[in-house]
């Protein structure tokens, strides 16, 4: 699937009560589907289903909303009771994914009926009962070709407006040339990400000046008189900034991903969900705000369309273990280089980095995807970190 998205030019306040009413409408039947399963026994997504029809005609109001709607509204109640159950299966933590009710939403989602692109692709017309009528796209996408491809249509309400996306059943190919290299990471708080080349890449600097702004605009907030006319301009832009700090994150961490897959075959880094528990417990609060997850999505992401290869690893002494002899050089989480008794002195990430590269690299030995690594590994020169990298 490829996500298109558009803004939508600033609609009349009669289509913005509209469209914030089948938002509205779908949240209800998402709801309402989450209830259905809460109350029942062994309720399926099937059930779901057929429970719309049901509330269409207990509630007339939500017949408004388009059919195949409805069911994506009860499609979106399901996934977060398959969600659960995920987390059932894999003992992750079940009670904190426990469906919950939502008191707001922010988008709706039509499948392929209820609405119509215009022929030049510059407005879609949303035609089931909310009579949200015609949308101005704004952006300059070639959609003519997609058309007869677009799977579901969603209107996505944030503080600065309407957008639309269209998603597209087609799978995106990235043609890239294999480089015959391959590299590890290590993602820190201090930079971004530290490579087994020894790079750093930090976190750019804009994107601390917003986050300081941000973090101003908050404080003003929390200062202001509650229920005022100045607070709710306020909260505005408060949400204003924070739809810029992630626009500007999401944009870096893209960007570096796609950088990293693009000059390498295979890139290794450790599996987040482990390495909160083993290394961070100290500073878990900030990870969150680095984006690290969006990270690993984006590599995970480009990996799968160009063939490269994202190998994540155990974090289990990553840090501590010394790249060149093995054995363990312990530090604390304030020291920043690595000292082993072997003599070896260098900065702590880029140790972690080897460590975490190398991890990859033997962790291959009998697995589905040694043949990739196969390869990468006959392009090399040596049998070392290094030598692995010398096609490039
Ligand atoms: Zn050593």
């Amino acid at each position: 699937m490829i996500v298109f998205e558009f803004k939508a030019r600033q609609p009349t306040e009669e289509q913005a009560k509209s469209i914030d009413e089948a938002i509205r409408t779908s949240l209800f039947i998402r709801n309402k589907s989450v209830a259905l399963w809460k109350n029942g026994t062994s309720v399926k997504r099937m059930d779901l289903q057929r429970n719309c029809k049901v509330l269409a005609s207990q509630f007339p109001w939500a017949r408004n909303l388009n059919s195949m709607a409805r069911q994506a509204a009860a499609d979106r109640g399901w996934s977060s009771i398959k969600n659960f159950y995920d987390a059932v299966k894999n003992g992750n933590n079940p009670g904190e994914h426990y469906p919950k009710f939502r008191k707001t939403g922010r988008s709706v989602e039509y499948k392929t009926t209820g609405w119509k692109l215009d022929k030049s692709c510059k407005s879609i017309r949303f035609t089931d009962g909310f009579s949200i009528g015609r949308l101005r796209i704004l952006g300059t996408r070639p959609l003519s070709d997609f058309v007869d491809i677009i799977k579901r249509v969603r209107i996505v309400k944030r503080a600065d407006g309407y957008y639309v996306q269209l998603s597209i059943a087609a799978d995106r190919k990235w043609e890239k040339p294999p480089t015959g290299r391959c590299i590890g990471i290590d993602l820190g708080l201090r930079h971004f990400y530290t490579d087994s080349d020894g790079n750093r890449v930090g976190n750019p600097r804009y994107l601390s000046r917003s986050l300081k702004k941000l973090k101003a605009r908050q404080r003003k907030l929390s200062r202001s008189k509650k229920r005022s006319n100045r607070r709710r301009k306020m909260t505005n832009k408060v949400a204003r900034q924070h739809l810029k700090v992630s626009r500007q994150r999401r944009d870096f961490v893209v960007k570096a991903a796609r950088a990293l897959i693009e000059t390498n075959d295979l890139v290794a880094c450790e599996d987040l969900d482990v390495r909160r528990m083993v290394r961070d417990r100290s500073y878990s609060k900030g990870i969150s705000d680095v984006g690290w997850g969006s990270f690993i999505r984006s590599l995970d992401y480009f990996a799968s369309i160009s063939g490269s290869t994202l190998r994540k690893v155990e974090p289990a002494y990553t840090t501590q273990m010394c790249n060149r002899c093995g054995f363990t050089a312990p530090k604390e989480p304030s020291e920043r280089s690595h000292r082993c008794a072997c003599g070896l002195v260098m900065d702590r990430d880029h140790n972690a980095a080897i460590n975490i590269l190398n991890k990859a690299l033997h962790s291959t030995a009998g697995h589905a995807e040694t043949t990739t690594l196969v390869d990468i590994k006959s392009s090399a020169t040596g049998p070392s970190v290094t030598g692995c990298k010398s096609g490039g």
